[in-house]
């Protein structure tokens, strides 16, 4: 049983695809970057650190994968589009990349709220944008966009990485109005709180206070995220456009 499950599971269903993964050093955007690869996508891997990516293409190229290093900033433009152009293809797109510069309203300066919207919502329009070009022409095309629940219930100490990841939302939305026809489909995915750097630094009181408001009474790992992200991801999901699902151990339920 548990073998056939696993055989089943790494059916190459990306085989001949190129994906991007923005922030695939570390953390959520890691996993993703595996699991795409895992599939069968060609995963090209986008950071500032060029280390982190390389290690995550020697763990590609152990499984027999293949993928390529873009050490590049999503807050500029140009380096993005540059990554895009030296790709032979673009099917799948993971918007990941993010920062948190945490404080309350009254102590937080420009820069902090600059610089959380800058890598985090505007980032999303440079790559976004430059990838639909691609897609557009190709008639194929899958896009998500890691947002929070953050962005849908708020966190004091967060309104920078709050309004960022709200604004990430309403433009999946209406990006995914625009391509839709094409066969592009725009989704976004809301973790609640997982297990990586980001959530490391995290001190141990704040962390207890944490695990009260998640149903599920843990933290989440990088993995349960990126196979979500690899479901999206699959040319069988193209009737899914425009919509935002969590992974998030039950701490944001609607009806
Ligand atoms: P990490 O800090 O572990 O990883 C962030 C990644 O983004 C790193 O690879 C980092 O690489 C990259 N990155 C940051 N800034 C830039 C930039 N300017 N240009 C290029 N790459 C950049 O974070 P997580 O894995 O925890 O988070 C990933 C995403 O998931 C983020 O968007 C985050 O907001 C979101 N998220 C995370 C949650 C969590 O609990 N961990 C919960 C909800 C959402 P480098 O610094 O080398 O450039």
């Amino acid at each position: 049983m548990e073998t056939a499950t696993l055989a089943l599971a790494a059916e190459p269903i990306l085989k001949e695809q190129v994906a991007l993964v923005t922030g695939a050093g570390r953390g959520i955007g890691r996993a993703i970057a595996l699991e795409l690869a895992r599939l069968g996508a060609d995963v090209a891997l986008l950071s500032r650190t060029q280390v982190q990516l390389e290690e995550v293409a020697g763990l590609i190229a152990a499984m027999g994968g293949k993928s390529s290093v873009h050490p590049a900033d999503v807050t500029d433009p140009s380096a993005v589009d540059a990554c895009i152009k030296a790709l032979p293809r673009l099917d799948v797109l993971v918007n990941n990349a993010g920062i948190t510069r945490d404080t309350l309203l009254l102590r937080m300066k420009d820069e902090d709220w600059a610089q959380v919207l800058h890598t985090n919502l505007t980032s999303a329009f440079y790559l976004t944008r430059a990838a639909s070009r691609v897609m557009l022409k190709q008639r194929y095309g899958r896009i998500v966009n890691i947002t929070s629940v953050v962005g849908q219930m708020g966190n004091a100490g967060q309104a920078n990485y709050a309004a960022s990841k709200a604004g990430l939302i309403g433009f999946t939305m209406a990006v995914a109005r625009e391509v839709a026809s094409r066969n592009i489909t725009v989704n976004a995915v809301a973790p609640g709180y997982i297990q990586t750097e980001m959530t490391g630094l995290l001190d141990e009181k704040v962390r207890q206070a944490l695990l009260g408001q998640i149903p599920a009474g843990r933290l989440g790992e990088p993995e349960e995220v990126a196979r979500l992200v690899a479901f999206l991801a699959a040319p069988g999901s193209g009737y899914i456009t425009g919509q935002v699902f969590n992974v998030d151990g039950g701490m944001v339920m609607r009806p």
